[in-house]
C-alpha cells in the first residue's frame, strides 16, 4: 500500500483516472504510483512511459493477469 508521512502533500480525488485498469506495456496515463490489482505490488512511473510487461513479476493462477491501476498521481500544474 502506498505510504506517506505529510498529509499536506496529498488530497482526495473523485477523478475517473483512478477507476480503470491498464494492461502491461500500455502508456501510463499520468505520472504516479500504480498498483498491480492481482498481487498489490506497486510501482512509480512517469507519464507516457510503458507500464511493466507481463513478465515483470509472477502471479498465481488465483491472482490472474497483471492489471495496473493508478493509486496516486503527481500534480504537475499546482494552482
Ligand atoms: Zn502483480
Amino acid at each position: 500500500m502506498a505510504v506517506y508521512k505529510n498529509p499536506n502533500y496529498l488530497q482526495p480525488s473523485t477523478s475517473d483516472a483512478f477507476d480503470h485498469d491498464q494492461g502491461p506495456r500500455t502508456a501510463a496515463s499520468l505520472a504516479g504510483i500504480y498498483r498491480c490489482m492481482g498481487c498489490h505490488r506497486e510501482i512509480g512511473i512517469a507519464a507516457g512511459h510503458a507500464l511493466p510487461p507481463h513478465g515483470h513479476h509472477t502471479h498465481t493462477s488465483a491472482q490472474g493477469s497483471i492489471r495496473w491501476r493508478l493509486v496516486v498521481y503527481a500534480d504537475h500544474n499546482p494552482k
